[in-house]
């Protein structure tokens, strides 16, 4: 079985990354599908806590991932990644492995047929190992296993999987929020705050995000509402003082929002007082929403375990429930979201899969 890859990682953020730093220096074939460089660091203006780098850039640390990523020979292609299947190859006596009727987990849908059900015959009765010659995968469940990977773009065969997609932003699901994104709704204000330049916006929500969004939507807009669905903030001190501080932001607690208007771009943003019921109305130019994340895992459908947040569940070695297939990072149950641990997470996820491939087990 000639594989396109010997390693597919989903996902160019800390953890994909770094993950893809061991595996090329292993000689193994690596590519990432991403749609983005840096994931969630890379909209973070600075970062203080990552060792050796007392205060960077999020955008620019990540590009640094990303330089030593290509350095050690790790391919980027911006492709979206829809499906991952388990496959199987039944090896048969006197042609090339043949896609076995017994599929992987996670694969109910002919996916092991649509690769190569003419596959041409060798006549060596054995089978052809991955591009390294010496992969026994699947050895001992009677023929070799990999993975078929769909993107946007096209499919793909892979020894070993790592998925390291991260988290996506919470919605608020109000009328206007899906209708106006990208047209004065926005998630990231490290990327969009520059178009608010002497303009009007809100930030929903009430956290580390929602105030890291004011404090930086406030050195360029004339006004900022801080929608705040609790009482009071809660977040990290220092930033806390710093929002509290700034007379451009207006605070409004204990709100729900209720929708967002505007004609072809957003114009309003209508809120309830959570306790009196009292409807308002306040015009603006931009909503930025930072509820929250959450792991996007539900299109892996069995191939992984998952707990009540979504999260895979992961053994130490970032093992996920199906052979062959590792997980890092923010979408898993690791202990904290923070780059270092991604990157860390990574690194287990990396080195499991040099083992498993190296071993077949
Ligand atoms: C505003 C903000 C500030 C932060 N500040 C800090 C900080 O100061 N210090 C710190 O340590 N941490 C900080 N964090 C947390 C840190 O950024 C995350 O813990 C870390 O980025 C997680 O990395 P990851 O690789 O697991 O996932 P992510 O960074 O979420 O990356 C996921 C990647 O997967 C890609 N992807 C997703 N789905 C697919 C798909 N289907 N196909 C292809 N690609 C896909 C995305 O495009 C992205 O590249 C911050 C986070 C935010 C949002």
């Amino acid at each position: 079985m000639n594989y396109d890859f010997d390693v597919v990682i989903i996902g160019a953020g800390g953890a994909g990354m770094a993950a893809a730093i061991y595996t090329t220096r292993y000689d193994l074939k690596t590519v990432i599908f991403t749609k983005d460089i840096g994931g969630q660091a890379a909209t973070t203006e600075v970062i203080e806590n990552y060792p050796g780098f007392e205060s960077v850039g999020g955008m620019e640390l990540m590009q640094k991932f990303q330089k030593h990523a290509e350095k050690t020979g790790t391919e980027f292609r911006y492709e979206w990644v829809k499906q991952v299947s388990n496959i199987k190859f039944q090896i048969s006596n006197n042609t090339s492995p043949q896609p076995s009727p017994m599929l992987g987990e996670g694969d109910d849908d002919g996916v092991a047929s649509s690769l190569n059900p003419s596959s041409p015959d060798t006549g060596s009765g054995q089978v052809r190992r991955g591009d390294d010659g010496d992969s026994p995968l699947g050895a001992g469940v009677g023929g070799v296993s990999g993975f078929k990977i769909t993107t946007d773009a096209g499919e793909y065969t892979a020894k070993v999987v790592i998925l390291a997609s991260g988290m996506k932003h919470k919605h608020l699901n109000v009328p206007g929020e899906e209708r106006f994104e990208g047209h004065g709704v926005a998630y990231c204000a490290t990327c969009d705050a520059p178009f608010y330049k002497n303009k009007v916006a809100a930030v929903v929500g009430g956290g580390n995000s929602a105030l890291e969004a004011v404090e930086f939507l406030s050195r360029v807009a004339t006004k900022v509402y801080g929608i705040v669905w609790d009482k009071e903030y809660q977040g990290e001190p220092a930033l806390i003082k710093t929002v509290m501080a700034s007379d451009k932001v207006e605070k409004i607690y204990n709100a729900e929002t209720l929708e967002i208007k505007g004609d072809t771009k957003v114009k309003g943003l209508v809120y309830k007082n959570r306790t009196t019921g009292e409807q308002k109305e306040i015009a603006l130019d931009g909503v930025f929403i930072e509820i929250g994340w959450q792991a996007d895992t539900e299109w892996l459908g069995d191939l992984v375990e998952t707990n009540k947040w979504g999260e895979i569940i992961v053994t130490e070695k970032a093992e996920t429930k199906t052979p062959g297939l590792y997980a890092a990072g923010d979408l898993t149950n690791i202990f904290t979201k923070q780059l270092v641990a991604s990157a860390g997470q990574g690194c287990l996820a990396a080195v499991r899969a040099i083992q498993f491939i190296r071993e077949g087990k």
